[in-house]
């Protein structure tokens, strides 16, 4: 398959000085491919404030890559986002992830003024007009916390509806489920690109663990694969790769307007499967 689908890239902010030279290297190998942005992960709480900022202006202004801040409400106040905010679109950004966020286990309760995403994105179109391009997070398997899928897509509406121009789904790997999510996102009106959030596999334990937290189904035939791989890494990475470049070419097939990578801050992972995708196989 050849695609030109827009493809992005997503990093999370590293602790040291050493991981950040290795975040930025990766982010260079992956500008080669052309993305349309990268996004940098924030810890909900302001525990990444600094590290996401400074990560956002590196990728932004020297590796030349447009580059997105996520942003999350769950334990900042007004004042903190306005002034992260502001800063942003001062520096020259033009693009945000608005989420509400994961408190980590430990920081108590939920101690900003905004609950929701969607209050966020009010909050972002009130303070910032039109400036900035807002997306937000989508779950074709539902949140994890959502009571049911019909509530979890009306709260996903209320985003789309308080301004945001886009959206990047949690990963999964069941191309149904993102089929029947924008079906029914589209049945209500809402017509904002819903891009699918790709998660490349190259560790089953981790992986299996990241699944159960955000509420992602490892089907039953690729759990038992990558079991039986055990410790074989390359096995996994080349079971892996194949397994994600069918899903991705199943989802732009079907209509999918992009592809967003969580790249775990590793090159190779997610430049496999779009080397495949743009037609190297
Ligand atoms: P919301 O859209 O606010 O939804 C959270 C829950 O509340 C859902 O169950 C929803 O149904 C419900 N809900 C929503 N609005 C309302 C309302 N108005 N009234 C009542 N209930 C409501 N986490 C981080 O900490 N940092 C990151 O950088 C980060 N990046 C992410 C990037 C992507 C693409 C995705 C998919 C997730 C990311 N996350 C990140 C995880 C995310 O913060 C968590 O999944 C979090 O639990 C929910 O955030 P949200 O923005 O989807 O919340």
């Amino acid at each position: 398959m050849t695609t030109n689908a827009p493809i992005s890239f997503e990093f999370f902010p590293t602790k040291t000085e050493a991981g950040h030279e290795k975040l930025l290297a990766t982010a260079r190998t992956l500008a080669a491919a052309g993305p349309e942005f990268f996004s940098v992960t924030y810890g909900a709480g302001g525990s990444t404030r600094d590290g996401t900022r400074r990560t956002v202006l590196q990728l932004d202004g020297e590796v030349k890559v447009p580059t997105a801040p996520h942003l999350s409400c769950v334990g900042d106040s007004r004042d903190d986002l306005r002034s992260l905010i502001n800063d942003y679109r001062a520096n020259g950004i033009q693009r945000i992830v608005a989420l509400r966020g994961d408190l980590p286990s430990g920081m108590g309760h939920a101690s900003g003024e905004l609950r929701y995403a969607n209050e966020l994105v009010e909050f972002i179109r009130a303070e910032t007009g039109d400036h900035f391009t807002i997306e937000v997070a989508a779950y074709p398997e539902s949140h994890p916390q959502a009571p049911n899928f019909e509530t979890d897509l009306q709260n996903f509406i209320r985003k789309a509806r308080a301004g945001a121009d886009s959206a990047i789904t949690q990963y999964f790997f069941n191309a149904d489920c993102y089929f029947h999510f924008v079906d029914r996102v589209r049945q209500a009106g809402i017509d904002i690109p819903i891009i699918p959030g790709i998660m490349p596999i190259t560790n089953y334990t981790k992986l299996a663990r990241f699944s159960d937290a955000c509420g992602a189904e490892i089907p039953r035939w690729i759990r038992k694969q990558l079991e039986a791989y055990g410790d074989d890494s390359d096995s996994i990475s080349a079971f892996g790769t194949e397994v994600i470049s069918q899903l991705c070419e199943r989802l732009l097939d079907g209509g999918a307007p992009g592809l967003h990578f969580y790249t775990l801050n590793q090159a190779e992972p997610s430049l496999a499967v779009v080397r495949n995708l743009q037609g190297d196989r």
